[in-house]
């Protein structure tokens, strides 16, 4: 399989999240959920135009799923999902370069509250996680698409199987380290109070399903 890199912008925000000091990594919550809200809306609006669509709230949802054993977190969604082309674009290329360029420019004058007050978006998950794997069915496809990436050197692309339109994206923890410690994003209590406290205002419901191990 064919290994992609990364367009040069994205690398470099890759690397500055991978090598990120910064203190609040908990927000790569924030920044996933509200990637699938995102998602749910675009469905919703669709359904709006589109008669062969209906839109039942109940079928809509975000859910978390921590495993302490295996290590992984697991964020999914009943969304919009990506086709091949999208996961290519939305997540090998970074399309907004002029707020990434105000982010780099003013990082190393405050690195602290520029990534709290605009959003980093999808790579923050790599300021917690080693490998992040995107498994996403469109809607209107037969095919899913599983995205992989370890961060610095790329990532792959490979058709896969999936039931329901929809992502799912599970993050491979980081091991703690003598001055970090990573085994918070895997308890529950800890996962609550993250969503409490920055993803409160999600309209769709935030389901929550941890595998005590
Ligand atoms: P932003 O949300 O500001 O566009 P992100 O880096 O957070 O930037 O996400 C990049 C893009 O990847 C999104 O705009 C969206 O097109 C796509 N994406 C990310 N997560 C999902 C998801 N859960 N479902 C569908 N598309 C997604
Ligand atoms: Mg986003």
């Amino acid at each position: 399989m064919e290994k992609k890199q990364f367009q040069a912008e994205s690398k470099r925000l890759l690397e500055m999240m991978i090598n990120s000091i910064y203190s609040q990594k908990e927000i790569f919550l924030r920044e996933l959920i509200s990637n699938s809200s995102d998602a749910i809306d675009k469905i919703y609006y669709r359904a709006l135009t589109d008669d062969t669509l209906t839109f039942n709230k109940e079928g809509y949802y975000i859910k978390v799923t921590a495993d302490k054993e295996s290590r992984t977190l697991k964020i999914s969604d009943t969304g919009i999902g990506m086709t091949k082309e999208e996961l290519e674009n939305n997540l090998g290329i970074i399309a907004k370069s002029g707020s990434l360029a105000f982010k780099t420019e003013n990082e190393s004058k405050d690195g602290h509250d520029i990534i709290g007050q605009f959003g980093v978006g999808f790579y923050s998950a790599f300021m917690v996680a080693d490998t992040v794997t995107v498994l996403t069915k469109p809607i209107g496809s037969e095919e899913a698409y599983l995205w992989k990436s370890d961060g610095a050197d790329g990532y792959t692309i490979e058709t896969a199987e999936k039931d329901s339109v929809g992502t799912e994206i599970v993050l491979t923890i980081k091991e703690n380290t003598e001055d970090e410690s990573y085994d918070e994003y895997l308890d529950e209590f800890r996962l609550k109070s993250i969503i409490k406290k920055y993803s409160d205002f999600i309209r769709y419901p935030i389901k929550m399903d941890s595998t005590e191990s």
